[in-house]
C-alpha cells in the first residue's frame, strides 16, 4: 500500500493551487491540514483521479490514479456530497452500491454491517432529511467503505459537526487507519490531533510541514497559528 504524489503542480488559469507537491503515504491516518484556499481539495481530487495534475504524477502501488483499477480500491468522500434527502439510510447505501457496480446480495449484508459500524443501524429506515449533520457525515463515511477500499480520502469530513459528533467521528477514523491509508483534510487542528500518525500541512499550495505531531516541536494548535495566523 503506497500512494505516491510526485512533483505535482496544478494550475488554474493563472493560479497555482498546488505547487510541486511530493510525498508518499502508507497505512495509517494522515491529516492534511491547511486554511481555506490552501489547496487541500485540489490535491485530494487529483489523488482520487478525478482531476489531472498540470505537472507531475500520482500513483498507487505503481498504477496511475486515473486508471479504472484504482477506483476499485478507493473510497472518497467529497466536501459537497449529495445525500438524496428522501432516501432512507439503507436505500441510500443500496443505491450507492448499485452505482459502484457491487453485487446485490453482498451489498445488503455490507450495508447493514457498515450502518452498524458507524452507529446508524437503528436509523436505517429513517429518511436522510431527518438526519443531523453528524449522522449524514457518518452515512457518507459508510458510503465510501462499500467497496472495502484500501485508500480512503475524506475532504473536510468534520465540517459542521458538534463536539460530540467530532469525537465519534475521530474514533471511526482511527479504526479505519489500522488497515488502510486514510487521508483526511481539515483546518481544525483538534480533528487530527492524537489520531493522525502523520500530518502534512499545506499553505499556498506548498507542503510546509510533513511529519509526526511531536516533530512540530510544540503544541499543534500553536504550530498551526504560527503558520496561518488567524486564517480559518
Ligand atoms: P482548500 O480545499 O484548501 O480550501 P482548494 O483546493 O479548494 O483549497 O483551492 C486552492 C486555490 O485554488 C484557491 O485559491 C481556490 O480559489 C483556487 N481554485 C480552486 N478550484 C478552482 C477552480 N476550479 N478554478 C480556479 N481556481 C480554483
Amino acid at each position: 500500500m503506497e500512494l505516491t504524489v510526485r512533483n505535482v503542480t496544478k494550475e488554474y488559469k493563472n493560479k497555482k493551487a498546488n505547487d510541486n507537491i511530493s510525498f508518499t503515504l502508507h497505512k495509517g491516518v494522515i491529516g492534511l491540514l491547511g486554511a481555506n484556499g490552501a489547496g487541500k481539495s485540489t490535491l485530494m481530487r487529483m489523488m482520487c483521479g478525478i482531476l489531472s495534475p498540470t505537472e507531475g504524477d500520482i500513483t498507487y502501488d505503481g498504477i496511475d490514479v486515473s486508471k479504472e483499477e484504482y477506483r476499485n480500491v478507493l473510497g472518497y468522500l467529497p466536501q459537497d456530497f449529495g445525500y438524496y434527502p428522501d432516501f432512507t439510510a439503507m436505500d441510500f447505501l443500496m443505491y450507492m452500491s448499485a452505482l459502484k457496480g457491487l453485487d446485490n446480495i453482498d451489498s445488503k449484508k455490507k450495508s447493514i454491517e457498515l450502518l452498524k459500524s458507524v452507529g446508524l443501524f437503528d436509523n436505517r429506515k429513517q429518511k436522510i432529511k431527518t438526519f443531523s449533520g453528524g449522522m449524514k457525515q457518518r452515512l457518507g463515511i459508510a458510503q465510501t467503505l462499500l467497496n472495502e477500499p484500501e485508500v480512503i480520502i475524506l475532504d473536510e469530513p468534520t465540517a459542521g459537526l458538534d463536539p460530540k459528533e467530532r469525537v465519534r467521528f475521530r474514533n471511526i477514523i482511527a479504526e479505519l487507519g489500522k488497515d488502510n491509508i486514510v487521508l483526511l483534510s481539515t483546518h481544525i487542528v483538534s480533528d487530527i490531533e492524537k489520531i493522525a500518525d502523520r500530518i502534512i500541512v499545506i499553505k499556498d499550495g506548498r507542503v510546509v510541514f510533513d511529519g509526526k505531531e511531536e516533530e512540530a516541536g510544540k503544541d499543534l494548535e500553536a504550530f498551526y497559528l504560527d503558520i496561518f495566523g488567524g486564517e480559518e
